[in-house]
């Protein structure tokens, strides 16, 4: 199954997968980070609605990337667990095991006997 994603939710995506963005300040309110680093947008929830302070959330009144963030951080846990078999299978580098230890000869020092 593929899925294709609009624009405002590939960047929510992407500020989901920067990482440290999000943080729920009360149950209906979330501080998002701005992408350039500088300030904040608020969401908020009311009625299992978002909304957003942004400009583009207030000029065409849909989903922004900050709302699409939000939303992704919720769904998170349930998207991978959903695709955790694909995860188990995706192309990625398995966790190499440890190299074996190299089998180093033992020298025992020579005993010495002392009369
Ligand atoms: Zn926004």
């Amino acid at each position: 199954m593929t899925s294709r994603y609009s624009r405002r939710q590939l960047r929510g995506l992407g500020i989901v997968a920067t990482g440290r963005r999000i943080t729920r300040t009360s149950d209906s309110t979330f501080q998002v980070k701005s992408q350039s680093g500088v300030g904040f947008y608020w969401v908020r929830t009311h009625a299992g609605k978002f909304s957003c302070e942004c400009a583009d959330y207030q000029k065409v009144g849909k989903h922004c990337k900050h709302i699409f963030a939000v939303e992704f951080s919720h769904k998170l846990p349930a998207i991978l667990e959903m695709n955790s078999g694909a995860l188990s299978t995706a192309p990625y580098p398995q966790v190499e095991r440890p190299l074996p230890r190299p089998r180093m000869k033992v020298t025992r020092p020579s005993l010495v006997k002392y009369d």
